[in-house]
C-alpha cells in the first residue's frame, strides 16, 4: 500500500526542494512571509517542509510531512514567534529517507550559537564528508546530506559563520542552494556551477531569498538579481555583503531542466524567462518537426506553454486534449497494485469530444521512464484521435542525474539504450521527435550563465565518481 509519504510512480523527474528566506528590519511575523513563499514553491517538494524563525537569540520552528497547508494548518503557524529572521524549505526526498526526522531547515546549536539551514541540491561526495565529521566526533541525527553541510560549516567556523561557509563550501562537490540563518544573519549560498537557482528580492525594508522568482511575487517582494554562481551573500544590520567563492569553474553550469520542466512557468531565473523558453521550445519543434496534423495540444500542465507556441508558429489550432485532475497530489493513496496501474486514469483524462477522428500532435516537456507516455498516446487513441505524433521539447533523457534529481539508474530511462524509432515504437505513436540539445540552448540564449546538460549528454560539472553510493545506482 502506497502511504502517503511514498512516492507515486508518475513518469516525470522530481526536483528535489524549494528554500526560502527574509531577514526583516523589524520584528514581524515572518513565519508568514516565508509560508507564502513555500506555497509558491510546492511544485518543488510535497513530502515535507519546514520553517525557522529566529527571534531573541532563540530559534523556534516547526517541520512536518505533506503539503503546506497542511503542515501550518490548525494554528501551527500562529504557534511559531514574532522574530526578524526566517527560512523555510519544502522537500522532495533524493537522498534520505522521506520521514520528518529528515524534514528540513536542519536546526542546530553550535559554535555560531542557534542556527538553521536550507538546502535545495545533492552533494555527491555526503559519505567521505560525513566519516571525515564523525572521525572527528560529529554525531548526526538524518541521513540527510544538508545535515553534513550543516555540521561541516559549523566545526570549521571558529564561532563566525562566514569562516565556515568560506571554508566548507570548497569540501562540499555537488548542487547546493542554501539560506542559512543564525540569530542576527541570513546567508545565501549558491554552488560553483549556479546549478540550482537562487535569487534576492527587497519587500519594503525586508531582504527576501527565494528558489525561484515566483515566491518573491508571492510576498509582494521585487526581484533585486540572481545569487551568482560561487556566491555567498550576508544579510545582517548593516545590509547586503558578497563574497565570492576561490577558485571558481570557468563556466557555470545550470540544470537546464529547470527551464524544461521544474520551475514554475511565471519565474524569471538567471535573466530567462521561463515561459519564454517553453514557449520558444514549441515554435523550434513546430519549424523543424513539423506534422500534418488536426489539432496541437500539450501534456498538462508544463507543456500547455510550448503546445501554444508550437500552434503559433505552425498555424495548427491550440486544443486541449487531455484534461489534468489538479488535487492528485503525493498524498494519493492507492490500495493495491491494480489501481496503482490505473493511477494515470485518475490523473488525466482525455477529452472525447476534442480528439475523435483527429490527427493529434502531443506536446510534452520530456520523456523518462516512457511508461505515461505510453499510456497517454493509447488513451487518446481509444478517444478516437486516429493518428497521435509526439514532440518532446527538450532532448533524449540518455543519462541519470546525480545533482538533485530522482533519476539515478539507466534502466529507469527509456531513451537510455534506445534511439528515436525504438522509442517511438515502445510508446505507441506514429511518429516521435525530440528537441535538439543545440535548439534547447537557443530556447534558453538570454540566461547569462551556462548549462548542464548532463542528463541528455553525459557530461556532468560534477563525476558521480567518489562516492560509493552513486557508483552502485549506476549501472
Ligand atoms: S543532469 Fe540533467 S537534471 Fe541533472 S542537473 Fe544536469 S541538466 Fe539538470
Amino acid at each position: 500500500m502506497y502511504l502517503r509519504t511514498e512516492k507515486l510512480p508518475f513518469d516525470s523527474m522530481h526536483e528535489e526542494c524549494g528554500v526560502f528566506g527574509v531577514y526583516s528590519q523589524e520584528n514581524r511575523n515572518v513565519a508568514y512571509s516565508v509560508y507564502y513563499g513555500l506555497y509558491a514553491l510546492q511544485h518543488r517538494g510535497q513530502e515535507s517542509a519546514g520553517i525557522a524563525v529566529s527571534f531573541a537569540d532563540k530559534i523556534s520552528y516547526h517541520k512536518g510531512m505533506g503539503l503546506v497547508s497542511e503542515i501550518f494548518a490548525n494554528g501551527k503557524l500562529d504557534e511559531l514567534p514574532e522574530g526578524d529572521i526566517a527560512i523555510g524549505h519544502v522537500r522532495y526526498s533524493t537522498t534520505g529517507a522521506s520521514q520528518l526526522l529528515n524534514a528540513q531547515p536542519v536546526v542546530f546549536t553550535g559554535k555560531c550559537g542557534k542556527m538553521a539551514l536550507a538546502h535545495n541540491g545533492n552533494l555527491t561526495n555526503t559519505k567521505q564528508l560525513r566519516k571525515e565529521l564523525v572521525a572527528a566526533n560529529a554525531v548526526f541525527q538524518t541521513t540527510i546530506d544538508s545535515e553534513v553541510m550543516a555540521v561541516m560549516i559549523n566545526s570549521l567556523s571558529d564561532g563566525d559563520i562566514l569562516t565556515g561557509v568560506r571554508r566548507a563550501c570548497p569540501k562540499f562537490k555537488g548542487s547546493y542552494a542554501l539560506v542559512i540563518m543564525t540569530t542576527d544573519k541570513l546567508i545565501a549560498v549558491r554552488d560553483p556551477y549556479g546549478i540550482r537557482p537562487l535569487c534576492i528580492g527587497m519587500a519594503i525594508d525586508d531582504y527576501v531569498v527565494a528558489s525561484e522568482s515566483c515566491a518573491l511575487d508571492a510576498v509582494s517582494a521585487t526581484y533585486l538579481r540572481d545569487v551568482k554562481p560561487g556566491e555567498i551573500v550576508v544579510i545582517d544590520s548593516n545590509g547586503l555583503h558578497s563574497y565570492m567563492m576561490d577558485d571558481l569553474p570557468k563556466c557555470s553550469q545550470m540544470c537546464i531542466f529547470e527551464y524544461v520542466y521544474f520551475a514554475r512557468h511565471d519565474t524569471v531565473m538567471d535573466g530567462c524567462s521561463v515561459y519564454e523558453a517553453r514557449k520558444e521550445a514549441g515554435r523550434l519543434l513546430a519549424k523543424y518537426y513539423p506534422a500534418d496534423v488536426d489539432i496541437v495540444s500539450g501534456v498538462p500542465d508544463s507543456a500547455n506553454v510550448a503546445a501554444r507556441g508550437y500552434s503559433e508558429q505552425s498555424g495548427v489550432p491550440f486544443v486541449e486534449a487531455l484534461a489534468k485532475n489538479r488535487y492528485v497530489g503525493r498524498t494519493f493513496i492507492q490500495p493495491d497494485q491494480r489501481q496503482r496501474e490505473n493511477s494515470l486514469n485518475v490523473k488525466m483524462n482525455a477529452l472525447r469530444s476534442n480528439v475523435n477522428g483527429k490527427k493529434l500532435l502531443i506536446i510534452d516537456d520530456s520523456i523518462v521512464r516512457g511508461t505515461t507516455m505510453k499510456k497517454i498516446v493509447k488513451m487518446l487513441r481509444d478517444a478516437g484521435a486516429t493518428e497521435v505524433h509526439i514532440r518532446i521539447c527538450s532532448p533524449m533523457v540518455k543519462h541519470p542525474c546525480h545533482l538533485g534529481i530522482d533519476i539515478q539508474t539507466y534502466s529507469q530511462l527509456i531513451a537510455a539504450y534506445r534511439n528515436e524509432e525504438a522509442v517511438c515504437e515502445k510508446i505507441g505513436a506514429d511518429s516521435l521527435k525530440y528537441l535538439s540539445v543545440e535548439h534547447l540552448l537557443e530556447t534558453c540564449k538570454s540566461a547569462n550563465v551556462g548549462f548542464c546538460l548532463g542528463c541528455f549528454t553525459g557530461e556532468y560539472p560534477y563525476s558521480p565518481e567518489g562516492d560509493e553510493t552513486d557508483k552502485l545506482k549506476f549501472d
